[in-house]
Parts: C-alpha cells; sequence; structure tokens
C-alpha cells in the first residue's frame, strides 16, 4: 500500500517539509505491474503475499476490481502488508522508502504451486520486490514451459549471469542498470549485461524516452511530450503494457512502443495503480505520436 504525502520539495538529509493531506492508494511494483497489464486487455494471475489486514484486504480486492485472479495471492499471518511512504515533489518527482512486510514471505512452494496457471500462460512479468530465490525459482519454472520472461530489476541489486541469461527481455531504469552492471555509465553497463547473456535490454531514461538494445540494434526511442505531474509507476505502467504488447506477438520494438505511451500517461495522473492508463488511451496516444 502506497502512504502518500504532496511536497513542495523532496527534503534532505535532517530536513522536515510541510506536505498536503495524507492519501493511501494501492501500491507496489507487482501488483501495479499486473492492474497495468489488465488493463491493456491482458488475463493476468497474481502471485504474491500480502498480510492479514485491512491493507491486505483492500489490495486484493482492488486487484479483483481489476478482473485479476488472485488464486494464488496469500494472506500471510504472520507479517504486515508491504508499506512504501512516497513524498511526491511539486516537480513530479518521487522520494520512496519502502517497508517490504509479507512481499518477503514469498516462498518457492507459492510459485510451484501457481504451476498449473505457469504452464499455460503465454509470458511471466516479474520484479524484485520479492526474495531473489523465488524470483530465480519462477524463471526456471517458466523457462522449463518454454514461456518468455519480462524482468524489471526494481527494485536495483546484482543479479547472477545464470538468471539474467533466462530473462527475455530485461527493463531497467538508468540507476537499475549501473547498478546491476556495477559500472558507473550506462554504456559500460550496457555492454556489461549483454555480455552476460541478456538477450534484449530495454533501459527506460524517463522522460528521455527508452534506449532498446537487442542483436544489431542500438536505438533511442524520444519519450511522448506530456506534463509530469506524478511518475509513480511509470515503469510499472511501462512493464505491464510491454508485457501485453509481447504476449501477443508484437515485436520488440511495437512492444516498447506500448510500454512508452503506457508510461507517459501514468506520468500525467497521481498516485500508481489509479494513473494506470486504458488499451484504448495508449493505442491513442501512440496514433497520435510521430515516434
Ligand atoms: P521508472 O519509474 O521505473 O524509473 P521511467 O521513469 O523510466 O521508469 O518511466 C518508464 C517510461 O515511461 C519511460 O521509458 C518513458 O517512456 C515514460 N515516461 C516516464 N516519465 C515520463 C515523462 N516525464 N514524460 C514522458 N514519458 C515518460
Amino acid at each position: 500500500m502506497d502512504l502518500v504525502v504532496r511536497v513542495p520539495h523532496s527534503p534532505r538529509p535532517g530536513e522536515t517539509v510541510l506536505g498536503g493531506d495524507f492519501e493511501t492508494f494501492p501500491g507496489g511494483k507487482g501488483a501495479n505491474q499486473a492492474v497495468a497489464a489488465a488493463r491493456m486487455g491482458g488475463e493476468v494471475t497474481m502471485v504474491g503475499r500480502v498480510g492479514s489486514d485491512n491493507f491486505g484486504d483492500t489490495l486484493i480486492q482492488e486487484l479483483v476490481e481489476n478482473n485479476i485472479r488472485t488464486t494464488y495471492v496469500i494472506k500471510d499471518t504472520d507479517t504486515p502488508t508491504g508499506i512504501a511512504m512516497i513524498a511526491v515533489a511539486a516537480n513530479g518527482e518521487n522520494l520512496i522508502v519502502v517497508a517490504s512486510g509479507a512481499n518477503y514471505k514469498v516462498t518457492e512452494a507459492d510459485v510451484t504451486n501457481a504451476r498449473d496457471i505457469m504452464r499455460d500462460t503465454d509470458l511471466l512479468l516479474l520484479q524484485l520486490e520479492c526474495p531473489l530465490e523465488v524470483v530465480t525459482a519462477a524463471v526456471d519454472l517458466a523457462k522449463a514451459y518454454d514461456i518468455p520472461v519480462v524482468l524489471n530489476p526494481a527494485p536495483a541489486q546484482p543479479l547472477s549471469q545464470s538468471l539474467l541469461a533466462n530473462v527475455d527481455i530485461l527493463t531497467p531504469n538508468e540507476t537499475e542498470l549501473m547498478m546491476l552492471a556495477g559500472e558507473n555509465t550506462v554504456d559500460m553497463a550496457v555492454e556489461k549485461v549483454l555480455s552476460w547473456g541478456t538477450k534484449n535490454l530495454v533501459v527506460t531514461l524517463g522522460a528521455n524516452g527508452a534506449r532498446v538494445v537487442t542483436e544489431g540494434v542500438d536505438k533511442h526511442l524520444p519519450a511522448h511530450e506530456i506534463t509530469a505531474v506524478d511518475t509513480t509507476a511509470a515503469g510499472d505502467a511501462f512493464n505491464g503494457a510491454l508485457a501485453v504488447a509481447y504476449a501477443e506477438g508484437k515485436t520488440l520494438l511495437e512492444a516498447v512502443e506500448y510500454g512508452m505511451a503506457a508510461g507517459a500517461l501514468a506520468a500525467t495522473r497521481r498516485g500508481a495503480q489509479p494513473s494506470l492508463p486504458t488499451r484504448d488511451a495508449v493505442e491513442n496516444l501512440i496514433k497520435s505520436s510521430h515516434i
């Protein structure tokens, strides 16, 4: 659950900033990406955990209202629902602190319990707000069933080469890419991650768009020109939309176009899940743009 306060500017260490009213929004990268995919018309099943508390109930309810199958979302009895404290500055930038809670109680068994649905799915989309061994188990299962895998490596952390080699599309932002590669420049990080066996690398660049690096292609796509109000979940919108388009058989570049349009639209509205766009809105933006 996202606990949000709008502030005139991001607080510096030691500084207290007086903000606006306190608001709560359903969030979490996995849930946001699931909702983004569902709004794009994808048939989505979520695997994860919430706590046995009000936030957990509200989050599951929100997934259900977005037509997401919640059979594999477990209510943990020992650990509270994960929360994020978010300060949104007037310039649209955000500052986030996460208490992972039940997200880090997801187990490999939770993943293997979902294998029947995994076997029948077109694509697996993951992020890193749950334990790495569980992410690895899910990717291994997807590979065993020959299902394409999209990994959004956020929050940033180092990943093994064997995991990266099993990922079909890796979608870091610049910070995550450099952290992942242990390099100080984007170019050096791109080279290193590719040398580790990543097949398709899509680096999201916020208001600068995205860079797509794949066999024989290294292309910068400029962003849609929009007025950013709150960039929370722009990356999640990007990943959910890209995943659905790719699962439908669109090319990587076409799928990135869907992602970029969804990310831009998400940045024009407040909050995480409330800001995620519909397929119609995404396709209208793609049609009206000159990218
Ligand atoms: P993250 O939230 O993971 O850091 P980004 O900020 O890079 O992800 O956003 C994902 C995508 O959304 C970008 O590649 C871009 O296409 C789009 N986007 C994000 N912010 C803006 C913006 N201010 N203007 C236009 N497009 C944006």
